[in-house]
């Protein structure tokens, strides 16, 4: 196992609080273990684990989070990436489509006029998804999967054989949804070949704090925040972030996103992985599941701690502090700078609305002799996009008459220094 900064011998005050979601949500033995996967049905029911792993690499863990199960659909949004870093946007949704389907994880769902499964996170379109990974055959194909997935775990992960063998004995109906992509047209390889890597990639074990790295590394824009390896690229990571907040949870997607908010993907295994963009990955096991498939106490648990703890996506957060700390007028212009000067202290991440107030408020105090001068030494973080307005902004403002840009941008710690080809 890869190492990290987690002490496991003295619970940090973040496993308290996760330790006390848990007991919340323990008394909680309504559902049932799945049993259409015979080996599934096995499983210990009252097993509950909980992991959170932080962007910057700390785990915090409470309950089972060691225990191991199959990861089974969590897997879909994690090869659905892998199939976006290696095709492309364009090419993977020509083959499986974006939409929320509203109905269950195992439906028969083909697109009538474009024969393509209505989103990559039911098995229809899961099945599609493992068949454009590369490699011809299912164990060539299989070992990207696995080879990806362990990356995004940061430690190698392998197959419950029996689960495998009991899945590929009772997997008509999967096979049934290859053979009908197949027969549309979207399918890229034969049925067997899908359904074979198909379910050797829902048989790889997991264990929760597994799931929460595995989240960690879409919320850390792909790269796994433990070994610091990049997975994924930046567009891969949001856009399957986006398809876990459509369809993650199948046909309670739209209520999970209203009561939780957090991108999501279940399994029926017993296993969620959530995530916020930016903060963290949380990964959850219980076994028993409610009729749509999704872990009864997992659902609990996340729905328990985003609201304790404020984690819906969509919060609302009080008024943010201004971008602009201090503004001096005259002060600065002991030079020969005709007109006045206006220095403007910024401070903070400067995202796009920051950018808007800073030049709303601040463009207007620049008078027809006169310089603004923004300085960016108190600037934590500003993004590519935001540093192409500022330059732009600047730049349209253009010389004053002595010849000296009307805008100056200070930049003593280089925060504009952005790879600004992307
Ligand atoms: N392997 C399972 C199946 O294909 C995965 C389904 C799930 O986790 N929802 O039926």
């Amino acid at each position: 196992m890869a190492a990290d900064d987690t002490d496991r011998s003295t619970p940090s005050p973040l496993s308290i609080a996760l330790a006390s979601v848990l007991e919340r949500a323990r008394p909680k033995t309504s559902g049932a273990v799945a049993s259409y996967i015979p080996e599934l049905a096995l499983e210990d029911p009252d097993q509950l684990g909980i992991a959170l792993a932080s962007v910057r690499g700390t785990v915090h863990e409470a309950g089972d989070s060691d225990a191991e199960f199959t990861i089974q659909s969590v897997s879909k949004p994690f090869v659905f990436a892998l199939a976006l870093e290696q095709s492309g946007l364009a090419e993977v949704t020509r083959h499986v489509g974006l939409e929320p389907s509203g109905e269950p994880f195992n439906a028969i769902s083909l697109d009538e006029h474009t024969g393509r499964p209505l989103n990559p996170m039911i098995n229809a379109g899961a099945i599609v998804t493992s068949s454009l990974v590369r490699g011809d055959r299912a164990d060539e194909k299989f070992s990207v999967i696995s080879a990806g997935l362990s990356a995004f775990a940061g430690r190698s992960l392998d197959v419950d054989e029996a689960v495998f063998a009991s899945e590929q004995a009772t997997g008509d109906r999967n096979r049934a949804l290859a053979y009908l992509a197949r027969s549309a047209g979207t399918l890229a390889s034969t049925a067997e070949v899908a359904t074979t890597a198909y379910f050797r990639q829902c048989s790889l074990t997991v264990t929760a704090r597994d799931l929460a790295i595995m989240a960690a590394t879409l919320a850390n824009g792909g790269v796994n925040p433990i070994t610091r390896e990049r997975v994924v690229s930046e567009d891969v990571a949001r856009w399957t972030t986006a398809v876990m907040t459509s369809c993650g949870m199948y046909d309670a997607s739209g209520e999970w996103l209203v009561r939780v908010g957090l991108p999501a993907k279940s399994g029926v295994g017993g296993g969620i992985a959530a995530l916020q963009p930016e903060q963290f990955g949380i990964g959850t096991f219980s076994p028993r599941l409610d009729a749509r498939g999704n872990s009864v106490r997992g659902v609990a648990v996340l729905e328990e701690l985003s609201e304790r703890h404020g984690l819906h996506m969509l919060e609302h957060r009080e008024a943010p502090l201004s971008p602009i700390d201090e503004i001096s007028v005259g002060g600065a212009s002991s030079d020969e700078v005709a007109g006045d000067e206006v220095v403007a202290m910024l401070r903070g991440d400067l995202n796009f609305g920051n950018v808007e107030e800073v030049l709303t408020r601040l463009m207007p105090l620049l008078e027809s002799e006169g310089r603004l001068v923004l300085d960016f030494g108190a600037v934590t973080r500003v993004g590519a996009p935001a540093v192409r307005l500022l330059l732009w902004a600047a730049d349209a403002a253009g010389p004053a008459p002595d010849g000296l840009p009307r805008v100056e941008l200070r930049d003593p710690d280089g925060v504009l220094d952005v790879d600004l080809a992307g």
